[in-house]
């Protein structure tokens, strides 16, 4: 835990989270229905219209992973397992700052065997 430079981590967290934010901002003019519509074309428009609701939740629940890693930055807790409490290897925050789970916890979530709040 020591080990762990958490300005950067923070630094890193904020940055992604812009992104995240930017990526949002696009697809949300993207979906724009002011234009005439066409049937094909709104065909087209519809389809990709449920892929980018797809990935607006997809990025909306890694803005919410990241505003928690960032509050537990702020309570001390950063870096801690949130289901075993175990210390998180410091190689995957560093390649995963918003990870909550150690990776055999993660392993378990990914399998659906996790219980989670
Ligand atoms: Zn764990």
């Amino acid at each position: 835990m020591s080990k762990l430079n958490l300005d950067e981590i923070k630094e890193k967290l904020i940055a992604e989270r812009e992104l995240l934010i930017e990526k949002l901002k696009g697809n949300d003019l993207s979906i724009d229905d002011s234009e005439t519509p066409d049937p094909v074309d709104l065909a087209v428009r519809n389809y990709s219209k449920n892929v980018m609701l797809a990935v607006s939740e997809n990025e909306s629940r890694q803005i919410a992973l990241i505003d928690e890693a960032l509050l537990r930055i702020e309570d001390d807790e950063y870096g801690q397992c949130q289901n075993c409490g175990k210390d998180i290897n410091p190689k995957r925050l560093a390649a995963l700052p918003s990870a909550r789970y150690c990776i055999d916890c993660q392993e378990l979530q990914e399998k659906g065997l996790l219980d989670e709040e």
